[in-house]
């Protein structure tokens, strides 16, 4: 008789798959080990110069251990129900899907809100590049739960940079322990990528303080039942205010004033998505009745530059959702590909009738997991040196550190970070889909919403194609290209590490690097003789070809440090990974020297 296999049946083989998950600690100490091997600093150096110890290596393997944890026994669970009953909106609220707002308590009672924000208000200060690794832990369990305490960080840190002492002491404290969340408020109808279009409209009053009446859309975890108050950041124009962003100031608008009132600010309605249904994306109205009380944060007009550090912190964070997408939608495409068994395998000699293999043996399956692994890696390495950057460029007390160089290297990568690594979380998930077969085009396999999530990572923040523009046009010409030309030394360098066997790679990388320069040269002098056109035209590729050329040396400073410590015979581990790292490098050579080869920055 034929047995026939059960829908239930297949989903439990499927979710042997994808319900498993395991953060890759030893990939991200790795990552990070091989970034401070590669600009000549130690995990002791912070502390040795009476900073606090800001690279410690054992702080760091504990908290990202217990990161995992919290990750797998909380968030993991809730990623498919929420993905299936989304956030809804009931009688003018919003509900968070089932279980949400119990896993925020105990994330706020754990003190992972905390992390990174100041000692001064409860916070840890512990470094970015930590935070950004536990981040991407969060964001692969469950990336609709973390954008809440995501756009939270960001809104601290704007509101610890530019706000008033009386702001900070009313509502900073409560923010970093996650009992009030952020939001950002930049996007209306008209004005997306254009901010100049605002027309939120703030009008001063008898009271000192403005009231602000407008439309926002798409303001993601504008309304919530998870923390006790939600506090708005705004763009808005104060009336008289001059048009364009230079006319534009920046707001702080709690949901509840603190006489306990309901400010007149309302979400009207969330939108139905491709994916991170359980994050809520709000239609929020303010000013239907005297208008809503809003606190200027900064200085009137700068509100741009204020709502900038929130945007760039988010930025790096979004790239840091790419690439916890990427090593999700591996470690699902690899463990099904060494069990799925479909195909005789290359050598036809030993072919019996009935013989299969695993899918992991056909070329073609292993040149896609070659490529998910390597865009995985080249994304982590770019996301997490711009983090260690904004680290470095604090390293108040640390003799000999040029922090204005660290400043503004963490300015250059930020939009490579941001639109690299997105563009990866699609590619990445969309192949992982592809290893999985039919399988990984039905829902139950997780692998479909993993593609539908990482789909709005390349469209919020300042969609790619604005990152890139972004690259072209402030970035490298930052004071006629002193700052990319130092970071270009630094990837040179990185090759020059290169010996043995690494040199047939330093090669195809010298080559590369040679062209990153020449092109480089380019967009600096497209930028000095305002050729707009051939800017806007090269942006997106010449960003490709920066994140895969700098993808490729971090890729050698990888190799370079794997080889220092297993000639120390420091670890057996180093050395696989040594081998890993070429593994992926000649992948990545092989795919930037396609970009290359089009010439698409002609
Ligand atoms: C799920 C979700 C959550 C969001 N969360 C928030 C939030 O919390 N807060 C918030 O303020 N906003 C949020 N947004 C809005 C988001 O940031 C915008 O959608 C984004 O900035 C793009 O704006 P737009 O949709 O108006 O597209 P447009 O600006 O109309 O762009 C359309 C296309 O044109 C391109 N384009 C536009 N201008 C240029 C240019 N000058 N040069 C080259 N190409 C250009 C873009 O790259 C894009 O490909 C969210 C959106 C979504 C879908």
């Amino acid at each position: 008789m034929v047995h026939i296999c059960s829908g239930s049946e297949i989903l439990l083989c499927i979710e042997r798959f994808m319900i498993d998950y395991k953060a890759p600690i030893s990939n991200q100490l790795f990552t990070f080990q091989t970034l401070l091997h590669a600009q000549g600093l130690s995990a002791q150096d912070g502390a040795a110069n009476n900073d606090d110890a800001m690279f410690d290596q054992d702080l760091f393997e504990a908290i990202i251990t217990e990161a995992d944890k919290f990750a797998c026994d909380v968030l993991l669970p809730l990623n498919r129900k929420g993905d299936w009953q989304g956030a809804q909106f009931q009688d003018g609220c919003v509900r968070m899907a089932e279980g949400f707002a119990e896993a925020y308590k105990k994330w706020c009672d754990a003190g992972w809100n905390s992390l990174s924000a100041p000692e001064a208000y409860g916070g840890q200060n512990l470094p970015i590049i930590l935070a950004s690794m536990v981040n991407e832990i969060w964001c692969s369990a469950n990336m609709a739960f973390h954008l809440c305490p995501l756009l939270t960080a960001g809104a601290i840190d704007a509101l610890e940079a530019h706000g008033s002492d009386d702001l900070k002491a009313r509502y900073l404290e409560k923010m970093i322990s996650g009992t009030y969340s952020g939001t950002m408020h930049l996007t209306e109808a008209q004005a997306g990528s254009d901010l100049r279009f605002i027309q939120t409209r703030a009008a001063l009053h008898d009271d000192g303080h403005y009231r602000l009446f407008g439309q926002k859309i798409y303001i993601t975890y504008g309304a919530h039942d998870m923390a006790e108050n939600i506090m708005h950041l705004v763009l808005a124009r104060i009336d008289g205010a001059k048009p364009g962003v230079g006319g534009l100031s920046l707001f702080l608008v709690p949901q509840i004033l603190d006489n306990g009132d309901v400010n007149d600010v309302h979400c009207a309605s969330i939108e139905h998505k491709l994916g991170i249904h359980a994050s809520p994306t709000c239609t929020m109205i303010f000013g239907d009745r005297d208008g809503a009380m809003a606190y200027l944060i900064g200085q009137e007009h700068k509100g741009l530059a204020a709502m900038f550090t929130m945007m760039n912190a988010a930025r790096l964070n979004v790239g840091l959702q790419g690439v916890a997408l990427c090593e999700r939608a591996v470690q699902g495409a690899l463990a099904f590909a060494c069990e799925r068994k479909q195909g005789a395998g290359a050598d036809k000699s030993q072919h019996a009738p009935d013989h299969a293999v695993t899918i992991d043996q056909h070329g073609d399956v292993q040149q896609m997991l070659m490529t998910m692994q390597s865009m995985t890696a080249i994304s982590r390495f770019l996301c997490y040196d711009c983090a260690l950057a904004m680290d470095l460029s604090k390293l108040s007390k640390y003799e000999g550190f040029d922090q204005d160089y660290y400043e503004k290297k963490s300015a250059l990568l930020t939009p490579v970070a941001k639109a690299f690594s997105t563009d990866c979380g699609v590619l990445v998930s969309s192949l992982g889909i592809q290893v999985l077969g039919g399988m990984g085009y039905i829902e139950e396999s997780g692998m479909a919403q993993l593609y539908r999530d990482a789909r709005i990572t390349p469209i919020y923040e300042g969609t790619n194609g604005i990152q890139a523009l972004d690259l072209v046009t402030r970035k490298v010409p930052m004071d006629d290209g002193v700052y990319i030309y130092r970071y270009l030394d630094e990837l040179a360098e990185m090759i020059d590490r290169l010996d043995g066997d690494g040199l047939g790679f330093a090669e195809t990388l010298i080559e590369g690097h040679g062209f990153l320069k020449q092109t480089t040269d380019k967009i600096i002098q497209w930028n000095q003789d305002n050729e707009g056109i051939y800017l806007q035209n090269a942006a997106s590729s010449y960003l490709s070809l920066f994140a895969h050329i700098a993808g490729g040396c971090y890729m050698a400073a990888a190799v370079a440090c794997s080889e220092a410590a297993s000639k120390d015979n420091k670890s057996d581990a180093l050395e696989k990974l040594a081998f890993f790292c070429r593994f992926k490098i000649h992948y990545c050579y092989g795919y930037y020297h396609a970009v290359l080869a089009s010439d698409q920055t002609k």
